[in-house]
Formats: C-alpha cells, sequence, structure tokens
C-alpha cells in the first residue's frame, strides 16, 4: 500500500498500544497484512518492472513519503503536544519498504536480503486499477479517522 495507509496505520496502533513489545509486531504485521489487500501504489513499478525504478522511486520519495508524515501529523499530532509513539508506528511500518532499498538499488543480494525480497514481494498484490487499488486505502484511512 502507499506509505500513507502504512504509516497512519502504524501510527495508530502505536499510539493506542504504547508497549513497542506489543506494538511493533503488530505494526509489522499489519504492513504485510495491508499489502496482501489488492492495491494500487506508485512504488508498484519497483518490484513489478513495469515502471521505471527511478520514475516510481522518485513518485515514492516526493509525493507519497512527504504526504505519509503529513497525514499522520493532521491525525495525531495537530492540537496536541507531541508525542512520539505516532512518530515511531508510523516509521516502522515503513521499514518492510525501507528494507527493499538496498534489495532494489544497491544490488545487495544478500541471503537475508534476498528472502526478506522474496517474502516482501509473495505478500504483495497489487492492482493497475487506481480505483480499486485506492478505494482499501481510503477505507482504512477513514477507519483510523473515526475510531482514533
Ligand atoms: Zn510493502
Amino acid at each position: 500500500m502507499l506509505s500513507i495507509a502504512h504509516g497512519s496505520t502504524g501510527a495508530f496502533i502505536a499510539s493506542k498500544i504504547p508497549n513497542p513489545y506489543i506494538s511493533l509486531p503488530l505494526i509489522l504485521a499489519s504492513h504485510f497484512l495491508e499489502d496482501s489487500i489488492p492495491h494500487w501504489d506508485v512504488g508498484q513499478g519497483l518490484t513489478s518492472r513495469k515502471k521505471c525504478k527511478r520514475a516510481a522511486f522518485l513518485q515514492e520519495l516526493f509525493f507519497d513519503f512527504p504526504l505519509s508524515i503529513l497525514v499522520v501529523y493532521l491525525l495525531f499530532q495537530v492540537g496536541r503536544p507531541f508525542d512520539w509513539r505516532p512518530w515511531f508506528g508510523w516509521f516502522i511500518s515503513l521499514v518492510p519498504d525501507f528494507l527493499e532499498f538496498p534489495y532494489l538499488f544497491l544490488e545487495n543480494r544478500s541471503v537475508i536480503i534476498k528472502k526478506f525480497a522474496a517474502f516482501h514481494r509473495w505478500s504483495h498484490r497489487s492492482t493497475p486499477n487506481k480505483f480499486w487499488g485506492l478505494l482499501p486505502q481510503v477505507l482504512v484511512l477513514l477507519l483510523i479517522m473515526l475510531v482514533k
């Protein structure tokens, strides 16, 4: 999914479950669970190779990633004192995607990175249809807004 959905989910879990020994595995599990729902994201070109890796990376870097920070700020920080937990959740929720970086761009093919990338790809379901691919992500954001 987009970093906007992953980051908001991670921020939500971390803000509701302050114990990181419980929230951390839940946040990581939520990443793979959300990725298993057929979705559209700008980064799908990174792994599907249908799109230029550089173009997909730039879209991720300048669109999805900064918007995920903005959405977490708007949902969890506006009008409240600084709280590290939503940002911890945001960061942990994106770690699986950060770990793709050495595999995709640095040609790192160590056993651990390769196994992780294979698992990530296995759990990932994409659709090129933007409406049906963005709908579950909009629903995730609406649900978080309703219950946060
Ligand atoms: Zn992912």
